[in-house]
């Protein structure tokens, strides 16, 4: 059963974990804030330090292989030291959340309560005068509902390099998904309202694409650190027509135990209409970072069961929020379990080779996980709650056994799940066209190896 995989804390309070990677982040890596206007300035000043740095190092290799000038060992491991730290330097400049500008504008009055933007209340309506005005842009497209996948990361890199990569490969692995099945996309780095950085930031990014695109019917919440792992399952919306949120999740663990990870917000489907934008004002007062956010964990901790004290973070205050005003929200929110629109990472990375042994893309639950989602791995922070190494291995089985789901189109492989390298799949007997007909996984038939005519 399912359920065992959420023994883990989804989130640990920070530090402790593994270590080894540099950090110049908040005590848990995750909070990051907006460059502000004021600090457009200093970002230029970056990019010309940047620029020097590049010259700098230049002439260094050029001396090097040319192999003219003076420098003694020392002196050159003492330059070398020096461009090390300059390096870091900058690289901290252009992480850190420091701007003389900053004070002034993060001034939040505690005794109004926060919103997320002027108050809207006729949204529906509003949106329905503008489908109708507008027809070249519908919100149903052959009968579907058209939905927008929205992503994103934190605005400056990541602690190390490797999380880059990481992200690279996740939004990757999301076009792919996207395209295959005509998903609109967006990845996101700005934050919007830079009270809520970090976790909290995906709230007003959602709120301002329902109002800036009415003809998006569902927005699709995913984070950076999940990744579809079945590349033909569909989400079955015709199944949430009466609903507004289809989140992953056990009721029993939300209403009987109160768990603070009973629902994963890490992936899941926010319908375009006032339920919503009211859902996200209901949502996002307890994620001003600061004061704000430090005592509402505290209020979180207090109340959900299994949660370590740390600041508010959007899954606990959905979770609260649900317990807490169960008549005014359940009857349009869609507890989700019979497939994994999320799936937690332990317990699934390690099958892979008897999913493949044993069965086909397009189950998406446990015999074929539609997402897969590194929770606790912080790929892009310092700290998580397991080891860099078991996590990064992890994600490139996952990234690579989603991989061969899309290269099978074209004719290639993975030759293993942890090879960057990829071989062809040998089929000489088909013509090109047999072979678009026998591995579309747009169009799959499993269990058969003919042409379909
Ligand atoms: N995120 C973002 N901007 C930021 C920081 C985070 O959009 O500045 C997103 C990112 O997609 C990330 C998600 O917020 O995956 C949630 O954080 P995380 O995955 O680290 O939390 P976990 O799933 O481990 O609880
Ligand atoms: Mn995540």
């Amino acid at each position: 059963m399912v359920q065992d995989n959420f023994a883990a804390q989804k989130r640990a309070s920070g530090g402790g974990g593994t270590g080894g990677l540099p950090t110049t982040t908040t005590a848990n890596g995750r909070a990051r804030t907006l460059l502000p206007r004021g600090r457009q300035i200093n970002k230029t000043f970056n990019n010309i330090k940047i620029t020097i740095l590049c010259g700098f190092v230049t002439i260094l290799v050029l001396r090097g292989t040319v192999g003219i000038g003076s420098l003694s060992s020392s002196d050159a491991d003492a330059v070398n030291q020096n461009l090390i730290e300059e390096t870091n330097r900058i690289l901290e400049e252009i992480r850190s959340d420091n701007d003389p500008d900053d004070s002034a504008e993060s001034e939040i009055n505690p005794n109004v309560t926060y919103a997320l933007g002027p108050k809207i209340f006729n949204w529906d309506q509003e949106r329905k005068v503008w489908l109708t005005q507008n027809p070249e842009f519908p919100n149903f497209v052959n009968d579907k509902p058209r939905i927008l996948l929205l992503t994103g990361s934190p605005p400056s890199p990541c602690d190390n390099p490797i999380g880059d990569h990481y992200l690279l490969k996740a939004i990757k692995n999301k076009i792919d998904y996207c395209r295959i099945h005509g998903i609109e996309i967006v990845y996101n780095m700005a934050h919007l309202d830079k009270e809520l950085a970090g976790y909290w930031a995906k709230l007003p990014m959602i709120r301002r694409l329902m109002l800036s695109h009415p003809e998006i019917e569902w927005i699709w919440w995913m984070d950076s650190d999940a990744m579809f792992t079945d590349m033909v399952f569909e989400i079955p919306l015709s199944k949430y027509d009466k609903h507004n949120l289809v989140i992953h999740g056990y009721p029993d663990l939300l209403f009987e135990q109160k768990e603070w990870i009973a629902l994963n917000t890490g992936s899941f489907l926010l319908r375009n209409c006032q339920w919503s934008l009211d859902l996200l004002d209901a949502w996002a007062p307890m994620g001003p970072k600061g004061a704000i956010r430090d005592e509402a964990g505290k209020i979180l901790t207090a109340n959900l069961k299994g949660r370590p004290a740390f600041e508010a973070d959007d899954q606990s205050a959905l979770i609260y929020l649900l317990l807490s005003q169960k008549d005014q929200w359940m009857d349009k929110v869609y507890i989700e379990n019979q497939y994994f629109l999320h799936g937690y990472w332990v317990g699934l990375v390690d099958r892979y080779e008897e999913m493949m042994d044993k069965y086909h893309p397009g189950l998406g639950d446990e015999r074929w996980p539609f997402v897969t989602h590194f929770v606790g791995c912080k790929p892009c922070g310092s700290y998580g709650d397991y080891s860099v190494e078991r996590c990064l291995r992890s994600m490139e089985r996952a990234f690579n056994f989603a991989d061969n789901q899309v290269l099978k189109l074209y004719g290639f492989n993975h030759r293993g799940l942890l090879s960057p390298k990829i071989k062809r799949i040998r089929n000489e007997t088909v013509t090109p066209l047999e072979y678009v007909d026998q591995f579309d996984i747009r169009r799959p038939v499993f269990g058969h190896h003919g042409s379909r005519s």
